[in-house]
């Protein structure tokens, strides 16, 4: 058995980059309720300034679109990370297994601890130890496959090294686990500015296409994004044309083509932008029709997540307690 975890943050409302890069893998892998665990991980909605009314709402609505998408409570074990103690347990023990440099050389840390301090916000210690809590959700469970986007890659790195530092000094405790990536729009980028990820924080961002967005939103959006400057037609180049790349790889992962196959298929961008708003409308369809029906029974969604934390503790629990004898508590 390979047991699967993987997470979201409720941070702002869930993207198509969520749902391609990581939602649609997760739907494709549940397998058993004890094989299959995905968590609204709340605790590392703290690291940058929040506010509290907002994290509890968008957790639920976070919720709901997991199970909109196709995620089934017979199926895989859904809940919120701080239903759970033992991650904050277990962090606390990967704190002490961990080192400031490693924690300081984290690229999504450098990123955003340099906006937090632009913004004259300052940089709350749990943004530097957040892959240290990444880790513990994960190692919780002895998780053996993490489905998650490309931007995760070097956080799972860190989570191997941990498991591994931790099996040498204190004898094995914990399954090392490996990422897998989807083949295709495994880092969607925003459309505006296709040089960085889509991502869910910029809420009215023109370059963002959110999951729950209107038909109409995602069109617009779609055809006002940007595509490379100079005229070199429909062509898939991710390093010299990001923008085009960007939508060949939507445009794949919809319609499950190949994108560098699907380019030979346009002579300009306007058709291109047609198809990719099409197929995007088309996927997203489904999720919306039924979160709005999810949404309008939340007794129902809270029930799931109740049940879902009573298993994942279940699981937790001895492995946490292991981890702390091993460590000498
Ligand atoms: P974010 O706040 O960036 O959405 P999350 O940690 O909540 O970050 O992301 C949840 C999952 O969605 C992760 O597996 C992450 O890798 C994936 N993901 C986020 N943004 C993208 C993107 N633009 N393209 C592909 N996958 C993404």
């Amino acid at each position: 058995m390979t047991r699967i975890f993987s997470g979201v943050k409720p941070t702002g409302h869930l993207t198509l980059g969520n749902y391609l890069g990581a939602v649609r893998q997760w739907v494709a892998a549940e397998q058993k309720p004890d094989e299959a665990l995905f968590c609204v991980v709340d605790l590392h909605a703290l690291t940058v300034e929040h506010d509290p009314a907002r994290v509890r709402r968008l957790s639920r609505q976070a919720a709901t679109l997991l199970l909109a998408a196709g995620l089934t409570p017979e199926k895989c074990t859904l809940f919120v990370q701080s239903h759970v103690d033992e991650h904050a347990r277990l962090s606390y023990l990967l704190e002490c297994t961990a080192s400031d440099g490693e924690l300081r050389r984290m690229v999504q840390y450098k990123e955003k601890a340099a906006k937090a301090q632009a913004s004259g916000e300052g940089v709350r210690l749990s943004l530097l130890t957040y892959p240290v809590l990444m880790a513990a959700d994960i190692l919780a469970y002895r998780t053996g496959e993490v489905p998650v986007g490309e931007d995760q890659r070097q956080h799972v790195e860190l989570t191997r090294d941990l498991a591994v530092r931790f099996n040498q000094r204190y004898g094995y405790t914990f399954t090392v686990p490996k990422a897998t990536h989807p083949v295709v729009a495994a880092r969607v980028m925003d459309l505006q500015d296709p040089t960085s990820k889509m991502g869910k924080s910029g809420d009215t961002g023109p370059g963002v296409v959110f999951i729950l967005d209107e038909p109409e939103a995602v069109r617009k959006k779609v055809m006002r994004a940007v595509t490379d400057s100079g005229d070199g037609g429909v062509v898939y180049d991710p390093a010299a044309r990001p923008g085009v790349s960007n939508l060949l790889d939507i445009l794949a992962a919809c319609t499950g083509g190949e994108p560098t196959a699907l380019a030979d298929g346009y002579t300009g961008y306007g058709a291109l932008k047609r198809d990719v708003a099409d197929a995007v409308v088309e996927l997203l369809r489904p999720v919306r029709v039924r979160h709005a029906e999810l949404a309008a029974d939340p007794g129902t969604v809270e029930a799931v997540l109740r049940a879902g934390a009573g298993r994942a503790r279940a699981i937790a629990r001895p492995v946490v307690d292991e981890a702390y004898r091993a460590i000498g508590l």
